[in-house]
C-alpha cells in the first residue's frame, strides 16, 4: 500500500492508484468513512450507504477478473434526491424520511457500473428548494470554511463533502443554481450540464423542465472523468439527448483566442471581494490570450420572477403525489381527506408549503395567463438574448453569487432575500444552457477566507468547452480548489 488515501488527492489519482494495485477500493472507502466521522459537525450527510463495503469488494473482484473500470474504486457521495436501490432517499424531508428506493437513478447506476463506490447520501434543502442548505428537515449543513455560515443550496452536503475532502467528487442537482451556488460558496467546481445531457431518471423531480444532475469536484480532470460516465442518452428519460460525451480537461492553449463576454447585468450589487475576484479572473483570461468584452441581456432583470413563476407551479404539480397514500409518511386517523391534509401539513416544511401554495395559485384559472403563461413567454425572451450574445462570444461570464457564504439564519425569515441569492444562476436553467462555477479566489470576511466562484456559461451542448476552460484556468494558476482547513 504505497499510496496513503490522503483526502486531498483527486479522483483521477485515487483511480490510478487502484488500477496499479497501490490501494484498494475497500481502503479508499475506509478513508472516506473516517473523514466523514471527523467532519460530522458539518451535518453534510443524511445517511451512509451500508452496501458500500459489498460494492467495494465487488469492484475489487471485477478488477481481479481483468475488467477495465474507468472509475475503479472511486468513493463518491450523492445528493439525497437520487435513488439508489435499498437506501433511504429522503430529499431532506420528513415526508420521505422512511422511503427506501426500489430502483436506482441512471446517473448513479452508470457510476457504479464504471466502478465507483457510493459512500453515502448528502444533506440538501428540502425537495431541492432553497439557496442556503438550511431548509433540510435534518438540520442545516455547515460551511467547512466557516461553520457559522451556510454552504449555499440546495446541494449543500454535496458541496461540503468535496470541500472538506470526504470524497474528491460528488453528485448534486441544479434546478436554478443548486450545484453552482453551493460549489461557489464552498470553493469547489460545480457543473450544471445542458438540459437533457444527463438522464433525470431516478432524480426526484422538483421542476421537471429545469432539473439537471451535475458533478462537483476539486479538479477539472475529475469533472471530465465524471461527465464521460454519467452523460449520454437514456431511453428512460424522454428529454435526454443523444450527444456522446467527449470531455477532457483543457490546457492554457484552450484560452487563446477565446471570446469572453461579461454580462453587464451581473456587474452591479456584488461585494467588493466578489468584484475583485471577477476582475482577477478576467485579467488572467486576457493574459492567456482571450479577448474580453461586455454584453447586456436586458431580459435578465426578470430572471428571478420568471424562474419562480415556472418552478413553483411545476413543483406544486410534482409534489401532489405525496399524499401519504401512495407516497409519503402517512399521518393516519380520520377520513382519507383528513389523513392527506395532516400528512401534507406535517410532512412538508414551510418553504415547500409556501411553494405549493404559490405554484397552485399561479396555475389556477383566472391567474394562469397573468402568471404562468406570461413567465413562459419571458423564458423564451431570455433564451433568445443568450442566443444573440453567443453570436458575439464563445462563452459568457458572471459571478456565481453576488456574495460569499452568508451567516446561518441571516436570510431564513425573508424568502425574497433568499430568492435574490439566485440572481446569477437561474437564467441558465430557464434557457437550458450548460454553466460551470469555478473556484476562483477568496474574500476575507471577519477574519475568515470565504470562497468566491465565477460562472462560465456556454451555448447548449458545449458543456465540454466549459471543462476545457476550467483546465486552462487551472493550468495558469487562476483557479484552484483547496480542501478547507479544519475549523
Ligand atoms: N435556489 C433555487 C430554488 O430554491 C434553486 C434550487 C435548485 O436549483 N434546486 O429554487
Amino acid at each position: 500500500m504505497s499510496l496513503p488515501p490522503t483526502h486531498a488527492h483527486s479522483a483521477s489519482e485515487f483511480i490510478r492508484a487502484v488500477q496499479l494495485g497501490e490501494t484498494t477500493p475497500a481502503d479508499l472507502l475506509d478513508a472516506a468513512r473516517t473523514r466523514a466521522d471527523a467532519a460530522g459537525q458539518l451535518n453534510a450527510l443524511i445517511s451512509l450507504n451500508d452496501q458500500a463495503g459489498v460494492q467495494a469488494a465487488a469492484v475489487q473482484s471485477r478488477l481481479e477478473a481483468g475488467e477495465t473500470l474507468p472509475l475503479a474504486g472511486l468513493p463518491i457521495i450523492i445528493k439525497d434526491n437520487l435513488n439508489l436501490t435499498g437506501t433511504r432517499t429522503t430529499c431532506g424531508s420528513r415526508m420521505l424520511e422512511h422511503y427506501v428506493s426500489p430502483y436506482t437513478a441512471t446517473a448513479v447506476q452508470r457510476l457504479m457500473s464504471a466502478g465507483a463506490v457510493i459512500v453515502g447520501k448528502a444533506n440538501m434543502d428540502e425537495f431541492a428548494m432553497g439557496s442556503s442548505g438550511e431548509s433540510s428537515a435534518f438540520g442545516p449543513t455547515l460551511n467547512p470554511w466557516d461553520t457559522a455560515r451556510v454552504t449555499g443550496g440546495t446541494s449543500s452536503g454535496s458541496a461540503a463533502v468535496v470541500a472538506a475532502g470526504l470524497t474528491p467528487v460528488s453528485l448534486g442537482s441544479d434546478t436554478g443554481g443548486s450545484v453552482r451556488q453551493p460549489a461557489a460558496l464552498c470553493g469547489v467546481y460545480g457543473l450544471k450540464p445542458t438540459y437533457g445531457r444527463v438522464s433525470r431518471y431516478g432524480l426526484v423531480a422538483h421542476a421537471s423542465s429545469l432539473d439537471q444532475i451535475g458533478p462537483l469536484a476539486r479538479h477539472a480532470t475529475d469533472l471530465a472523468l465524471l461527465m464521460n460516465v454519467i452523460a449520454g442518452h437514456d431511453p428512460r428519460d424522454a428529454t435526454s439527448l443523444d450527444a456522446p460525451p467527449v470531455f477532457t480537461a483543457g490546457t492554457p492553449e484552450d484560452l487563446r483566442g477565446l471570446r469572453v463576454g461579461v454580462i453587464t447585468e451581473s456587474l452591479g450589487g456584488n461585494t467588493v471581494g466578489v468584484g475583485a475576484v471577477l476582475d482577477a479572473t478576467l485579467d488572467a483570461l486576457r493574459g492567456a490570450g482571450a479577448s474580453v468584452g461586455e454584453v447586456s441581456l436586458p431580459a435578465l432583470k426578470h430572471a428571478i420572477a420568471t424562474y419562480y413563476l415556472i418552478s413553483m407551479p411545476e413543483a406544486s404539480s410534482n409534489l401532489a403525489r405525496y399524499d401519504g397514500m401512495v407516497y409519503g409518511t402517512r399521518e393516519p386517523g380520520g377520513d382519507v381527506l383528513g389523513s392527506m391534509t395532516r400528512t401534507r401539513e406535517r410532512g412538508f416544511g414551510r418553504e415547500v408549503q409556501r411553494r405549493i401554495m404559490i405554484g397552485t395559485y399561479a396555475l389556477s384559472s383566472g391567474y394562469y395567463d397573468a402568471y404562468y403563461s406570461k413567465a413562459t413567454r419571458v423564458r423564451r425572451l431570455i433564451a433568445d438574448e443568450f442566443r444573440a450574445a453567443f453570436g458575439q462570444f464563445d462563452v459568457l461570464v458572471t459571478p456565481t453569487s453576488p456574495f460569499p457564504a452568508f451567516r446561518l439564519g441571516e436570510k431564513m425569515s425573508d424568502p425574497l432575500t433568499m430568492y435574490a441569492a439566485d440572481v446569477d444562476t437561474v437564467a441558465v436553467n430557464l434557457a437550458g444552457l450548460p454553466a460551470l462555477s469555478v473556484p476562483a479566489g477568496f474574500e476575507q470576511v471577519d477574519g475568515k477566507r470565504l470562497p468566491v466562484g465565477i460562472q462560465f456559461i456556454a451555448p447548449a451542448l458545449q458543456d465540454e468547452l466549459l471543462v476545457r476552460i476550467a483546465g486552462g484556468l487551472e493550468g495558469i494558476g487562476a483557479v484552484q480548489a483547496e480542501v478547507a482547513p479544519p475549523q
